[in-house]
């Protein structure tokens, strides 16, 4: 699975990562090879995009182009399925986030952002929100 097809697929709300047929891992966002044992034999598959939030990060300085967008919290989630991925969270604001976020389930959705000078065109980014 190249990027564009995972890039493409999040734009619809799907989250893909590949299962290993070797060691059973789910990897995401999309590899060569499997993070865990290297081995080939990937497979698609769809997640929940369900997990909870083992760490985080308040952003003040947005990259160039992005200013409009900072402050924002990027938040590293632990997802049901295994894997780890990194995404926005909204449904608080950034000044009253603590670390009483850690462990807190969240769901997974999706925004497109325009592209800009560094990116290819438009691109798609988990964003995260508390789950009901
Ligand atoms: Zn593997």
């Amino acid at each position: 699975m190249s990027f564009k097809e995972f890039n493409k697929a999040l734009k619809k709300n799907k989250l893909l990562g590949l299962k290993c047929g070797d060691c059973g891992a789910i990897n995401v966002p999309p590899k060569m090879v499997c993070s865990e044992c290297t081995g080939t034999n990937l497979e698609i598959t769809e997640l929940s995009g369900k997990g909870s939030v083992k760490t985080f990060t308040t952003n003040y300085v947005a990259a160039e182009g992005r200013e409009c967008e900072a402050p924002y919290i990027i938040v590293m989630v632990e997802l049901d399925e295994g894997p780890w991925i990194m995404g926005n969270l909204i449904d608080i604001a950034p000044n009253k986030v603590d670390m009483d976020l850690i462990g807190k389930r969240v769901v997974m959705g999706v925004k497109v952002f325009p592209g800009d000078k560094y990116s290819a065109g438009d691109m798609a980014r988990p964003l995260f929100s508390f789950e009901a």
